[in-house]
């Protein structure tokens, strides 16, 4: 597991501290104007928010209720804009916190790829059972929520495109195709690229029934206009020349020349048949 804080931005970037079920602490931090990441020490996954002059974008919602919870109220120390939620794939680590910011935040908007909405509209059960035994492996300490949780179906499919107006700045949500998992979303605002779990930081990009080939023509259609921060799915901000190597990477196991990162490995990351 990687470390539990993230790198501190400029002095007045931390935008909401507070202490979590275990007990670390953890912050928003501004990455780029109007663009804040909340980076949680559990399974090191990401959340971002991007803010116009009229909505508020959540990218992606956490593991379980009780850290859905303090999201939303980490929210609510950055704005009190309506706030719209995409989740950029189906695994509970990105979308189990949907039904308790919905009922703390009263959000009506949840954008998702139609294969996410399916599994969780159809499949809840099983993907909750799956999360299950995954975290009594790689996060015991939320295992027994995740399996309790309510699970919230998103309402706003994007087949491969929707560009969703803030107020002052739009964001683009684009579906490039089976990558990570058949529907990966990514969301580009102004420079700013949320890859969702497309990018990897601090360990290998979860390749557990992904599609190789898909992943880098995704990564290929990305890369001519990444030009600033590109937040992943889990891990620290990083930039173009970072995923130029994670591409380079995944073509070469899609190849069969390397089945094994270079870069360091993530307990969790190593669990075959990983869903995160
Ligand atoms: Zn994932």
């Amino acid at each position: 597991m990687s470390s539990a804080t993230p790198a501190p931005g400029p002095v007045g970037d931390t935008l909401r501290c507070f202490v979590s079920r275990l007990g670390s602490v953890i912050s928003f931090v501004s990455v780029s104007d109007g663009v804040h990441v909340l980076r949680h020490p559990v399974l090191d996954v990401n959340s971002t928010l991007v803010l116009g002059e009229e909505h508020a974008l959540l990218v992606d919602t956490l593991s379980c209720s009780s850290q859905a919870i303090a999201l939303a109220d980490a929210v609510r120390a950055v704005t009190h804009l309506p706030v719209i939620v995409v989740n950029t794939h189906v695994h509970f680590d990105h979308t189990f916190g949907n039904a308790a910011l919905s009922c703390r935040l009263g959000l009506t908007d949840f954008f998702a790829h139609p294969t996410v909405i399916d599994e969780l509209a159809y499949r809840a059960a099983d993907v909750r059972a799956d999360a299950y035994r995954l975290c009594l492996r790689v996060a015991p300490d939320i295992a027994d929520e995740v399996r309790d949780t309510e699970t919230l179906v998103p309402n706003r499919p994007v087949e491969t495109q929707v560009d969703i107006p803030l107020g002052g700045r739009v964001a683009r949500v684009r579906h490039l195709g089976p990558a990570h998992t058949p529907g990966d979303l990514v969301v580009v605002a102004d420079d700013v690229v949320l890859a969702g779990d497309l990018v990897e930081e601090g360990a290998p990009p979860d390749t557990a029934g992904a599609d190789l080939d898909g992943w880098v023509n995704a990564l290929d259609t990305l890369l001519p206009d990444m030009s600033g921060p590109v937040v992943p799915g889990h891990g620290a901000v990083v930039d173009a020349n970072f995923v130029r190597r994670q591409r380079d990477e995944l073509f070469a196991m899609a190849r069969g020349k390397s089945a094994v990162s270079l870069r360091g490995v993530r307990t969790f990351s190593v669990v075959g048949g990983s869903q995160l």
